[in-house]
């Protein structure tokens, strides 16, 4: 199979897939956006497994079993919240794909959803983390054994349209 990254509009929990990628915060015990609703898709089981973590940095991730989902995987990560450019936040948002990217190849993930994570609530402008985002991806996958198909969900239009550019660029 070749290796792709495909942008798609829809829910993520949804998606039959190795893994999907939840945009979580430090705490890993849930939150609102994409977060709650992997939550409550995957059920209270999550909520336990997440618990033992206790906590994860920014950038880095954890991997929990899918529960309910159709996901075998679920990839759990805090992206870096906007303050404005200047504090990392490009660095740490490539951290936040990488880290997730070497834990689905590491448990021999061949697809991967990924949300737009930090372009929500945590307010990273969009086009410029789907630039992040695509060329992250685009040189994990060059050197990747077990990951072959990236899909990046998008859950609105302008979301979906950001990372379609980012893609021809
Ligand atoms: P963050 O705190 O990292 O910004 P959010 O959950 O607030 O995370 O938003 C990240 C992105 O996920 C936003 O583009 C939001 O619209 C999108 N999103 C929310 N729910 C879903 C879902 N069910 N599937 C895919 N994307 C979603």
């Amino acid at each position: 199979m070749a290796k792709s990254i495909q942008v798609e509009q829809g829910d993520i929990t949804t998606y039959q897939v190795d893994a999907i990628v939840n945009a979580a915060n430090t705490t890993l015990m849930g939150g609102g956006g994409v977060d709650g609703a992997i939550h409550r898709a995957a059920g209270p089981a999550l909520y336990a497994a997440c618990e033992q973590f206790h906590g994860c940095p920014t950038g880095e991730a954890r991997i929990t079993p899918g529960f309910k989902l159709p996901a075998k995987y679920i990839i759990h990560t805090p992206g870096p919240i906007w303050r404005g450019g200047q504090n990392g936040e490009p660095e740490l948002l490539v951290a936040s794909y990488c880290n997730s990217l070497k834990l689905a190849e590491h448990y021999h993930c061949r697809t991967v959803a990924f949300p737009s994570i930090s372009t929500g609530v945590y307010a990273f402008p969009v086009e410029r983390a789907a630039q992040i985002a695509i060329k992250t991806i685009r040189e994990f996958l060059a050197n990747s054994h077990w990951v072959q198909q990236v899909i990046m969900v998008a859950f609105d239009p302008a979301t979906k349209a950001a990372y379609q550019k980012a893609l021809l660029t």
